[in-house]
């Protein structure tokens, strides 16, 4: 090209959800040309020395004892490959621009001159419900879905929004703030009888769905040592899962929520 110095390129791909098979075409077509790998700790990795066989494979993830490495520090080991004229994935669960920060490292690229490209991946957000049953925006019970980030305690104006919307509730990163977003939302008006949901790993080994009244879903997680990553749902949608036939097994029915059934059985879908 002309005596420039040849420079790689960054691709922020989406592993999906934590299942291999959930990943892009794309995305696969990324990891294969990839001459080194930076991954999360959510990304599905078991299969990564055969899909990118080529790759260095580098874990940037919170590991236990190990220090998750520094956003910025990111940023610079993307730049820096990819300046070393390096094929360079950055890949992440889910999708990079979800509650993933892909914002910031596309950003750190821009601003360093150097080309980086997105695949989305399929989010945790939608596709988790999903895995358990939960048809998330099903018509005549649920026509919004507001997904919020439960790592920081919700704020007083995002409970009453939440309220006030109605529609389905997707917390993602909810697990440690659950006492807190239930009580805030019953505070705030939502139904204490409001169906909801906990499900744990999704599309996992060990996937498992915690079901029960908004009121009784914080007993019901401690009762089962409801454990990080999951996803909570709350609204009537997930009373169509309690329905759902092989979702049943591992949900927990409690007494005290409302239930749709009328509706269910037009409505999915
Ligand atoms: N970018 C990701 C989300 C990252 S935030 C995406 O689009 O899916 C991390 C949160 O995602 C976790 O705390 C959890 O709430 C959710 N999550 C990701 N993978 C999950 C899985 N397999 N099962 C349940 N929850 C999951």
């Amino acid at each position: 090209m002309s005596g420039e110095t040849p420079r790689g390129a960054v691709t922020l791909v989406g592993g999906g959800p934590g299942a291999a098979d959930l990943m892009t075409v794309r995305a696969r077509d990324a990891l294969a040309a990839a001459d080194v790998v930076y991954h999360d700790r959510l990304a599905p990795t078991d299969d990564l020395p055969a899909w990118a066989p080529r790759a260095e494979l580098v874990d940037v993830g919170k590991r236990p004892g190990h220090h998750r490495v520094p956003q910025e520090e990111i940023g610079r080991m993307l730049v820096s490959a990819a300046r070393a004229g390096r094929v360079v994935v950055r890949l992440k669960g889910g999708d990079p621009y979800v509650f993933a920060r892909g914002g910031e490292e596309v950003a750190a690229c821009r601003a360093a001159g150097v080309s980086v490209t997105v695949v989305p991946g399929i989010s945790s957000a939608f596709a988790v419900p999903a895995a358990a049953g939960i048809p998330v925006t099903a018509r005549g019970v649920s026509k919004a879905c507001t997904v919020i980030s439960g790592h920081d305690p919700l704020t007083e104006e995002e409970l009453a929004g939440l309220v006030g919307l109605g529609g389905t509730v997707v917390v993602l990163m909810g697990v440690g703030t659950l006492g807190h977003t239930v009580s805030g939302l019953q505070r705030r008006g939502m139904a204490p009888t409001t169906p909801t949901a906990i499900v744990e790993q999704g599309f996992g080994a060990a996937q498992r769905t915690t079901i029960a009244s908004l009121s009784e879903v914080l007993s019901a997680a401690a009762g089962r040592g409801i454990g990080a990553p999951a996803v909570l749902v709350i609204g009537d949608v997930v009373a169509l899962a309690a329905r759902e036939p092989g979702t049943g097994e591992a949900a927990v029915e409690r007494p005290g929520m409302r239930h749709v059934r009328d509706l269910a059985a037009t409505a999915v879908g």
